[in-house]
């Protein structure tokens, strides 16, 4: 085996064989497990069976072509509706990890006993099923749903939490410049990760440990976009990697949305100029301050121009929605602007209308505005989200980070920049020539499509 997943010798053709998948339940992660699903069944004639937790769990319903099996979880401290989770995920995401190791393997050793599967595929997060794929001698192979540059940044977690960077004020004089330990990073965008720093970096530390045991891992982005990053970490992690994304690019349809999307606002965007509206999202768990979301309302009624803003409830911490909007903003703004809890993002950002995405930077809002041409304007609240920004805004150079947060003058200054300035104009070809690339690597021969041959043949070989 190769370190780009491709066989060294020819394998027999795939019978047809079933592949456990498991994911993480946030949506950012069911997501990219399900669209995965759906390429390992539609392009390697796999059975499919999603094994879920209670705690959002997906709906069956809209995927009649898989098996779902659903496992205890052992929950009884927190709510199940993500809407109102208001808990530290890297908590739940432990709780999960201690948690569903008997009912998991139950499962799966019920399931092998049923029918020839070929591998399970967990997602990251979920280290605890290496130990499971061991003792019952199945091979595990790994969704990592967020960027290449995340987890080789992350590789640094601990020499970064020894140095300090996670507690950087903008005293420090690495908050603000070039990391010496990774330039392309600045001491700000590591403090901005977690406000729980040891148990970050302990979480992570073990995902990756036994992330290097699995048989391999599988990425949510193209080759083209992330070479030197995919160059170094398999480096790191001797094992296949495979980079098949993005993943929701195979196919259209089929939302694993776990809130009710709003299509409303569809026949609303029609009505607007080519690119002229802002979308504004900030995903499904970030949560922002009552007055960063009073200078976003402040902003869009200002800034003149059309705009579409996913307010999910729970967003704002400690409210439950709208009650935080200035007296008479709705009034005001008229229909100018439209407010929803939840939309079809991929829709909205591939809509004529939509001229930037002013964006939180979570892994698949970022490679899903990429695919569209919609340049970004980044406000990462935490995560991988403020390492993706920076990218996007040094590296790839196609959006404009707010280096100081929610500050009124910066936010209308980018929006400006992105929108009506001819520096956008820059943006926005940059951005479209990414998409190109992003559109080769998905045809016959390209990077992603070779990738994928390469990864239906691995799992064809178990
Ligand atoms: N999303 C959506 N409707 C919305 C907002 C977000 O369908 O109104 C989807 C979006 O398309 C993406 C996912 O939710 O696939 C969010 O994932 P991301 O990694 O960007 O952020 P997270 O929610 O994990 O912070």
């Amino acid at each position: 085996m190769n370190s780009d997943g491709s066989l060294r010798s020819t394998q027999p053709p795939a019978t047809r064989r079933s592949i456990i998948l498991f994911p993480l339940p946030f949506q950012g992660h069911i997501n990219p497990m399900l669209q995965l699903a759906n390429i390992l069944h539609t392009h390697g004639d796999f059975h499919i069976i999603i094994i879920h937790t209670q705690f959002n769990s997906p709906n069956p319903s809209k995927y009649p072509q898989f098996t779902f099996q659903s496992i205890k979880d052992g929950n009884t401290e927190y709510q199940y509706n993500i809407t109102t989770l208001t808990d530290d995920p890297i908590y739940i995401f432990n709780y999960l990890n201690e948690n569903c190791v008997d009912t998991f393997k139950d499962c799966v050793a019920g399931l092998i006993q049923q029918e020839p599967v070929a591998c399970m595929i967990t997602d990251a997060a979920f280290f605890f099923t290496q130990a499971v794929a061991d003792e019952l001698k199945l091979p595990r192979l790994v969704l990592r749903p967020s960027s290449v540059l995340c987890a080789v940044v992350y590789c640094n977690l601990t020499l970064f939490y020894e140095k300090g960077y996670f507690n950087c004020t903008n005293k420090d004089p690495f908050y603000d410049a070039p990391l010496p330990e990774y330039p392309i990073i600045k001491g700000k965008d590591i403090s901005k990760i977690s406000t729980k720093p040891l148990g970050h970096k302990d979480f992570a530390n073990k995902m990756f440990e036994y992330m290097k045991q699995s048989s391999g891992i599988i990425w949510n982005t193209f080759k083209e976009l992330e070479q030197p990053e995919l160059e170094t970490i398999s480096h790191n992690f001797p094992i296949p990697h495979f980079t098949l994304g993005p993943f929701h690019k195979y196919f259209s349809g089929s939302s694993s949305s776990l809130i009710d999307e709003d299509r409303t606002i569809m026949s609303w965007l029609d009505t607007q100029p080519p690119k002229s509206t802002i979308y504004v999202s900030f995903g499904s768990v970030a949560c922002i301050t009552e007055s960063e979301f009073q200078q976003v309302a402040n902003v869009l009624e200002n800034i003149g121009l059309p705009f579409l803003w996913v307010v999910r409830p729970g967003l704002v911490t400690g409210s439950k929605w709208l009650e935080s909007l200035p007296e008479t903003w709705l009034e005001r703004v008229g229909e100018k602007g439209r407010i929803v809890k939840w939309c079809c993002q991929k829709e909205v950002l591939a809509h004529r209308a939509t001229g930037c995405f002013w964006t939180h930077n979570g892994w698949n809002s970022t490679m899903e505005s990429i695919c569209e041409g919609v340049p970004m304007v980044c406000s990462p609240c935490s995560y991988d989200q403020p390492l993706n920004a920076r990218y996007v805004s040094d590296v790839w150079k196609i959006g404009v980070l707010l280096e100081d947060g929610f500050e009124k003058e910066g936010i209308e200054k980018a929006i400006k920049k992105v929108m009506v300035d001819k520096e956008g104009d820059e943006i926005r070809e940059r951005i479209n020539a990414l998409k190109e690339k992003l559109n080769l690597s998905l045809k016959e021969g390209g990077s992603s499509h070779k990738s994928l041959k390469n990864l239906v043949d691995y799992i064809s070989s178990f």
